[in-house]
């Protein structure tokens, strides 16, 4: 009798503590995306007010357009070094640091080819293979210094954040919610998930993962505490005049966008920058390339689904992921 009086209580304390008033969930556009905030606890409206600022602040450092942010000063220096944010110093710091650990796979200076091929105005076309080989000679992320918050590098060099900025911003989202005494939030920006702590049930959040080859949830995770971050040509792309299908991602060797046999690749870990770093460098190296790389960098769990709709998923998943379609073939990956 004494237990189920005291499981009574427990579900009445669970079900008081997780209701609504407690709840926040705060939606708008930063980043060129859409973002929506939801965190659990006292004050929760408020704390997601902070987190919004946040991010639209660091919008106005990162982004390639807005004049006087960081980057916009950055393309358009001709005189070095360039004096930038403590964020924006630390971004490239961890972007080189990514680049040097995915053999560049993942460039910070491929700005001038996105450009080019029209990314960044929807002017979309397919350039000469002269004009890329030109545009080649800017992208190298090894003549980027960075000392404390001077930033150089070659003039006609440019850098943008696409490939991380949500990531990076993300994890400082969830750094306010933590300071602000916030124990369960989830951020979704523009489809990059982040999550803190486990949901106001106290269970594993459920994610639906995109099927990247039609519309439709191909995997459900069950994870906390994490950053679930995809990355796939199916959202962002054009057709060119030679009819074939050009995405946003791109292979800094070549200046041409990625076209292997990924269709998208998701990377669970704790930090939202390197999930968002690495999706896109995975996503650039092709299915072998990258589950070589996850076997000597195992700090990391993946998810890789093929144009031919084979899974490949890590052994730190097991478990937590269920197919909401079916796959040609599904292989668990492990260390050894
Ligand atoms: P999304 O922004 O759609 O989530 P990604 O995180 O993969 O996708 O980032 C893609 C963006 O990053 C592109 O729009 C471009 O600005 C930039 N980018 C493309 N290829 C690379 C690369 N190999 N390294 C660094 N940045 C890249
Ligand atoms: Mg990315």
């Amino acid at each position: 009798m004494k237990a189920k009086i005291l499981s009574f209580f427990i579900l009445t304390f669970l079900f008081f503590s997780c209701s609504k008033k407690d709840e926040a969930s705060l939606s708008f556009l930063a980043m060129d995306t859409f973002m929506t905030l939801k965190c659990y606890g006292k004050e929760a409206h408020k704390v997601n007010q902070k987190v919004k600022a946040a991010i639209e602040e660091l919008d106005s450092k990162l982004s390639v357009t807005l004049s006087e942010s960081d980057f916009y000063r950055l393309n358009k220096a001709k005189d070095f070094p360039v004096k930038v944010s403590d964020d924006c110093s630390e971004l490239l710091i961890n972007c080189k640091k990514i680049s040097e650990l995915t053999d560049a796979a993942f460039d910070v200076t491929l700005y001038p080819v996105v450009k080019e091929w029209g990314f960044t105005n929807g002017n979309y076309h397919l350039p000469s293979e002269n004009k890329i080989e030109e545009l080649l000679k800017k992208v190298d992320y090894k003549k980027i210094q960075i000392d404390k918050n001077e930033v150089t590098f070659e003039p006609g060099q440019m850098l943008d954040s696409g490939a991380v900025g949500k990531g990076f911003a993300g994890d400082k989202a969830i750094e306010i919610y933590k300071k602000n005494g916030i124990k369960s939030a989830m951020v979704d920006l523009g489809g990059n998930i982040q999550l803190l702590g486990k949901n106001p049930y106290g269970k594993d959040w459920k994610i639906g993962i995109k099927n990247p080859l039609q519309n439709e949830i191909a995997l459900a995770l069950k994870v906390s505490n994490c950053a679930v971050i995809t990355s796939g040509g199916y959202e962002r792309n054009f057709k060119a005049d030679d009819g074939k299908t050009y995405i946003h991602i791109f292979d800094p060797k070549t200046g041409f966008p990625v076209d292997n046999d990924i269709a998208s690749v998701t990377v669970i870990s704790d930090s939202g920058f390197y999930a968002d770093a690495l999706s896109t460098a995975l996503f650039v190296m092709g299915q072998k390339k990258a589950v070589d790389f996850w076997k000597k960098n195992c700090n990391f769990q993946m998810i890789i689904i093929t144009k031919d709709k084979a899974l490949f998923y890590t052994e730190g998943l097991k478990n937590k992921i269920s197919a909401c379609t079916d796959f040609s073939k599904v292989t668990v990956l492990s260390a050894l």
